[in-house]
């Protein structure tokens, strides 16, 4: 029997062959890839009435009664899951909202095939929303990293699954509160940073598909991308999810995988809250609850979510607008704006 000679890989057979693996496993996963937002030929404008604009003496504050208004107009939009004409309404809405605050805005979009829960056997086309707002306002360097994302889910749940009456349940939910009261928060955070800067570059990102099929397709999305070149300038030091922040009588869950992952973020933003007189609200019954903040953990970005677990309309046709209030909102971007401002300076 002849044994043939088998020379050993040369570097650069290795590097090819190396390169066909990734290729394989890229394969599996939807193509994906950061792409600065579409510009527009007129300046950016808002999906928000004018008169919900902050007075120019408190431009620097959070106003939570504008925040509230941005969570009406995004219901107003109607639902916005995946596919439907809302969520294609909202995407362009959400993205001229970052354009007005943020000094660069981003979109990562793919196609998500969803093979099993709430819109199973379809396939969807999803973008993450992307903004940051840089100290001086100077483009960031190549590849300088957020120090903090902000972030919260903009799609909402295809059905009312949780609806006391099991006849309502195929209908979509309004998200006011899981899905725009996240987005209301975060935008508002930007408007106010944009008035008056942060000491450290904050990055916005608003997650799509966190609610439909088996969930989260935005953030495992991003947070599997996060380490390849082309969003290094986009993945963060840490993050801060907002979910669910806007129901009355705010009482955020102590939630475990955030207290877990990341302790010393969880203790500084709750170190604000104590500082504004308003920890009885984030010191809700303690849970474990998966939400995006979780891939972004597993990716090794430290991460927590601030969300009222306990909002008893969740995922029902009452998630409306009525079951929300101003307030909530003002606690919860008081307490992230204090942190932000509270950042030291690089
Ligand atoms: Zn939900």
């Amino acid at each position: 029997m002849k044994i043939p000679f088998r020379r050993p890989l040369s570097a650069l057979r290795r590097r090819a062959a190396d390169a066909w693996v990734r290729a394989l496993i890229r394969a599996r996963q939807p193509r994906t890839r950061m792409e600065p937002a579409p510009a527009s030929d007129r300046p950016p404008t808002s999906f928000v009435p004018a008169s919900a604009d902050a007075p120019a003496e408190d431009a620097d504050a959070f106003d939570g009664a504008r925040a509230f208004a941005l969570l009406r107009a995004q219901c107003e939009l109607g639902p916005r899951s995946p596919g439907s004409v809302g969520h294609a309404r909202a995407k362009e809405a959400l993205l001229a909202e970052l354009a007005r605050w943020t000094d660069e805005t981003a979109v990562q979009a793919w196609r998500q095939k969803v093979p099993r829960g709430a819109g199973a056997g379809q396939a969807y086309e999803m973008a993450n929303l992307f903004g940051r707002i840089d100290p001086d306002g100077a483009p960031a360097r190549e590849g300088a990293a957020p120090e903090l994302m902000i972030c919260a889910h903009w799609d909402t749940r295809p059905v009312a699954d949780s609806d006391p009456d099991p006849a309502r349940r195929h209908l979509p939910v309004p998200g006011a509160n899981d899905g725009a009261s996240g987005v209301a928060v975060l935008l508002e955070l930007a408007r106010a940073l944009h008035a008056r800067r942060p000491p450290r570059s904050v990055g916005f990102c608003l997650f799509d598909g966190e609610d439909l099929g088996d969930y989260y397709y935005g953030s495992r999305i991003f947070a599997r991308a996060a380490g390849m070149p082309g969003f290094a300038r986009w993945r963060p030091r840490a993050a801060v999810l907002l979910d669910m922040v806007g129901g009355r009588n705010l009482r955020c869950t102590a939630e475990i995988n955030s207290i877990v992952h990341a302790p010393s973020l969880w203790n500084r933003v709750h170190a604000s809250a104590a500082a504004l007189g308003l920890d009885a609200r984030f010191h809700g019954p303690a849970m474990r609850i998966t939400d995006d903040h979780v891939f972004l953990n597993r990716a090794g970005i430290p991460s927590i979510v601030l969300i009222d677990y306990a909002y008893p309309h969740w995922h029902t046709l009452a998630d409306t607008v009525e079951s929300c209030d101003a307030e909530s909102l003002q606690t919860v971007g008081d307490v992230v704006l204090h942190f932000v401002r509270a950042l030291p300076p690089a």
